[in-house]
């Protein structure tokens, strides 16, 4: 597919345009972000760019090389992922795939090869990559994907040039669903929930969603430090595991995110279905307490995500925003 069908990468694309043009593309790259954020997308735009036979810096779409990419069975492009039954990528797939790339193209300039996702990739696996990252046979082009670069070793990262997607904002994953066939109201609901993964998003259960969404918006609605039972009940009920907790975060960062939209004077928002509640919260308190509130969740999600309590995070965030005396 043409760069141009990317949707939310505009600066990296920009940056592997650059460097299409000038000859100077990595041999390896490393692609860090959330599932379904369009890094596997962004990597074969860039190999079909590299492969295409018309334009030097983009897919021209219509090419034989082009063509054949688009259609999922190019000779040339090899891909790396843990077998049906496997949890890792095995040193073996990585001998063949090395084996593979020493061999002359059969009619592409060069061979590719993706690795997704690259941190399961064993320790035997990983270093017996080094090499050909530093000088891959065939003058070959291999992209890493992971979600979490820190969870590779070392010397593999620093032999790859790294890029960092960062996650679909939610108007791109609703945009992206809608082109996908999903109802506009379902896909309205999960887009804000996604962590700007489409993946996610495809996978959230519509229903369970909805009555999560609005048992959250319920308990939140009540919150206030007067009455404390209010802010351990909401806690107790809405934490959960981690995960579950950044969710849950996530969602109340979109609820936020609206409400200072609507608070700043502009009437478009993404949770468009809920919106006499969003209304509610951002006429509950002021545009400047609600961006710090904005913060404050943000900061929670931070806290969570680096090993925080789950419960005792959030007990400290609806103290906060039970606070009404700011
Ligand atoms: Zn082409």
């Amino acid at each position: 597919m043409p760069f141009a069908e990317i949707l939310g990468h505009d600066r990296i694309i920009e940056v592997l345009r650059r460097s299409l043009r000038g000859g100077k593309t990595a041999h390896s790259y490393l692609f860090e972000g959330v599932q379904g954020c369009g890094r596997k997308k962004t990597a074969l735009a860039l190999i079909q760019a590299l492969f295409c036979t018309t334009l030097p810096d983009d897919a021209c779409g219509v090419c034989p090389s082009c063509r054949k990419i688009d259609g999922g069975n190019h000779p040339d492009i090899h891909f790396i992922s843990p077998l049906p039954d496997k949890r890792d990528i095995s040193i073996e797939q990585l001998r063949e795939m090395q084996h593979e790339l020493a061999l002359r193209p059969y009619e592409a300039p060069r061979k590719a090869c993706i690795i997704d996702p690259a941190e399961r990739m064993s320790v035997s696996a990983a270093n017996s990559l080094l090499k050909t990252l530093e000088e891959p046979p065939g003058n070959a082009l291999i992209i890493l994907l992971t979600e979490n670069a820190g969870m590779l070793l070392s010397t593999v990262r620093s032999r790859c040039q790294l890029i960092r997607f960062a996650p679909l904002s939610p108007e791109h994953v609703l945009s992206l669903l809608e082109e996908s066939g999903m109802a506009p109201e379902a896909a309205a609901l999960v887009a804000p929930m996604a962590g700007g993964s489409l993946k996610r998003a495809l996978e959230l259960d519509n229903e369970a969603l909805a009555a999560r969404r609005d048992a959250v918006l319920s308990r939140i609605s009540q919150l206030n430090v007067n009455r404390i039972a209010t802010v351990f009940d909401a806690a107790e009920e809405l934490s959960g595991n981690r995960d579950a907790t950044l969710e849950l975060l996530d969602m109340l960062l979109s609820f936020f995110r609206d409400a200072v939209h609507l608070g700043a004077g502009n009437g478009e928002i993404v949770n468009r279905s809920v919106r006499p509640a969003i209304e509610s919260i951002a006429t509950r308190r002021s545009l400047p307490r609600n961006l710090e509130l904005l913060e404050s969740i943000y900061e929670t999600r931070r806290s969570v995500q680096r090993n925080a309590n789950p419960k005792l995070a959030l007990d400290h965030l609806f103290m906060v925003m039970g606070d009404g005396g700011r």
